[in-house]
């Protein structure tokens, strides 16, 4: 199995920002609140919660742990990768609490932090592309709402981060199997590069 150097897309990753300035001024950072609270502007009212006890999630790549496992600013925890809904091929799935924003190692976040607002798909003709995040979420992004338009050196770097990803046949098969269960739940979803 192709192990991913992820010190090598977190560089890759770090050169361009995808707006030219800082989005969580939209909506208090929506996505790096791990306390919930968000601005009422942005909360989703139609979302529902199928675990009110559980925390928003960043889940980690497969290997990516050895990387970001010395940050004292986030913790990690294990879980079994089939329970809570990973490809059995995973074996377990690190996921990590950071503290918000004022305690965030930029350079040092997470994949899925610096992927988010969007998501790597897979077409039935196995054309990698990078959709807006589709799934519900308890609040509203704004770069989604608005389809604010994202700086175009970025997205070229955030696909080729994915194109290096699919390498692993466990991130391969978490991408392949997401992009076929949007295909036959007929979730609508929208592509942003390449167009
Ligand atoms: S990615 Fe979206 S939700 Fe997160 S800070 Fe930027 S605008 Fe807000
Ligand atoms: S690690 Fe940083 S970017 Fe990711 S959710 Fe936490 S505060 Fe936000």
């Amino acid at each position: 199995m192709n192990k991913i150097d992820y010190r090598k897309i977190y560089e890759l990753l770090n050169r361009h920002e995808i707006l030219d300035y800082d989005c969580g001024q939209l909506c208090s950072a929506a996505c790096c609140r791990p306390d919930g609270c968000y601005d009422e502007d942005v909360i989703n009212e139609d979302y529902l919660i199928d675990d009110p006890d559980g925390e928003m999630g960043i889940f980690l790549y497969p290997g990516e742990e050895e990387l970001t496992k010395l940050e004292d600013w986030q913790s990690h925890s294990v879980e079994d990768a089939e329970e809570v809904g990973f490809p059995e091929n995973w074996g377990s799935v690190t996921f990590v609490s950071c503290g918000g924003k004022a305690f965030c190692k930029r350079e040092k976040r997470p994949l899925q932090c610096r992927l988010f607002p969007l998501t790597p798909h897979l077409s039935e003709d196995d054309e990698l592309s990078l959709i807006y995040f589709p799934d519900d979420l308890p609040y509203r992004c704004p770069i989604i709402e608005r389809q604010l338009a994202i700086n175009e050196e970025a997205l070229a770097d955030l696909l080729e981060a994915c194109r290096m990803m699919l390498e692993d046949e466990r991130v391969c098969e978490l991408i392949r199997s997401d992009s076929e269960r949007r295909y036959e739940e007929e979730q609508d979803f929208i592509t942003v590069y390449p167009k």
